[in-house]
């Protein structure tokens, strides 16, 4: 069995010099007060072994990881019609883009870049009850975790200055895109990007991609086999948007980052990591991150290549 705990170990001590590189994400006034310097891992295997380091029990802003989980979600009611509204493609541009929509009348390239994502935002709403806390819900039962709550002043926060969001959910409604008012579609996506979580509870609620389908704690069925084939495709070829190639040639392994600094990362079968470290790159990924990730392919010599 990989004594995942003293790879990690061995990660921590490695990336300690690229702790300088990045800069922390100031899109969100709110999530700019963030600790530069904080960093975390956490893994957990098929055989349910935690391992982790650093400061993987401390909250943070998911933001764009959110976006698998909306879509887990959305796919529960719609399958395969969701993709009538949304592409499987990768876009090649950065997550807020507006030029692609535009010249390709109104449907998003895929779920992951903002205008994919506040239409699946659209489906939930159209689709649950009470559609932000039927969503909490939903993501806390996946993590086993009742304290997993929205983050009022961040999404407020992006609220404030959410005007490209704003722009390409106007865009999407001009295409009959978007069903719901653009307001309260906004007002959900800006919440279910607020959400935060540790490393851990991340790890657990992501768990279901490695695990075939079947929650960590539960193991309650949240998708079919073929369906988490589908959603891990979608994130290995999209999940860091322009950096999507990067990130398949380092780490060779599906994902999905956020401009949090956090970034999922998923082995079938064998295990789901979460990563947390605030300073990105700039295309907006976290670079402690994606080294850590990529050193951890590397050390156990396995991904899904
Ligand atoms: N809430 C952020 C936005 O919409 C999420 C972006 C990200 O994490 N890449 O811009």
């Amino acid at each position: 069995m990989t004594n995942y705990k003293q790879i990690l170990q061995k990660i921590e001590q490695e990336i300690k010099p690229f702790s300088n590189e990045g800069m922390v994400s100031t899109s969100i006034p709110e999530l700019a007060l963030i600790s530069p310097f904080k960093f975390g891992i956490h893994l957990v295997d098929t055989a349910r072994v935690d391992s982790s380091i650093g400061d993987s029990n401390e909250k943070f802003s998911i933001q764009s990881i959110s976006k698998v989980l909306s879509l887990s979600c959305a796919f529960k009611f719609l399958g395969e019609n969701t993709w009538s509204r949304v592409g499987v493609e990768p876009s090649g541009n950065p997550f807020n883009s507006l030029v692609q929509l535009e010249y390709e009348k109104g449907k998003p390239r895929n779920p992951f870049v903002n205008a994919g994502a506040i239409v699946i935002a659209d489906i939930l709403v159209s689709n649950l009850k009470s559609p932000k806390s039927d969503f909490l819900n939903f993501v806390r039962n996946l993590a086993n975790c009742d304290t997993i709550n929205f983050n009022e002043e961040v999404a407020l926060s992006e609220k404030k200055v959410g005007y490209r969001n704003a722009a390409l959910a106007n865009l999407l409604k001009s295409f009959g895109n978007i069903e719901n008012d653009v307001d309260e579609v906004l007002d959900f996506y800006f919440h279910q990007c607020s959400i935060e979580m540790t490393c851990k509870e991340l790890a657990h609620s992501f768990y279901f991609f490695a695990n075939g389908g079947y929650t960590l704690a539960q193991n309650h069925r949240i998708l079919t086999e073929s369906q988490i084939k589908r959603l891990n495709a979608l994130m290995q070829t999209c999940g860091f948007y322009d950096e999507s190639g990067e990130f398949a040639y380092k780490v060779g392994l599906p994902g999905k980052s956020g401009i949090g600094g956090g970034i999922i990362a998923i082995h079938p079968q064998k295990y789901c990591v979460a990563t947390w470290s605030p300073k990105l790159n700039e295309k907006g990924n976290s670079v402690m991150g994606m080294k850590a990730l990529e050193l951890l392919t590397t050390e156990t010599q396995m991904s899904i290549f």
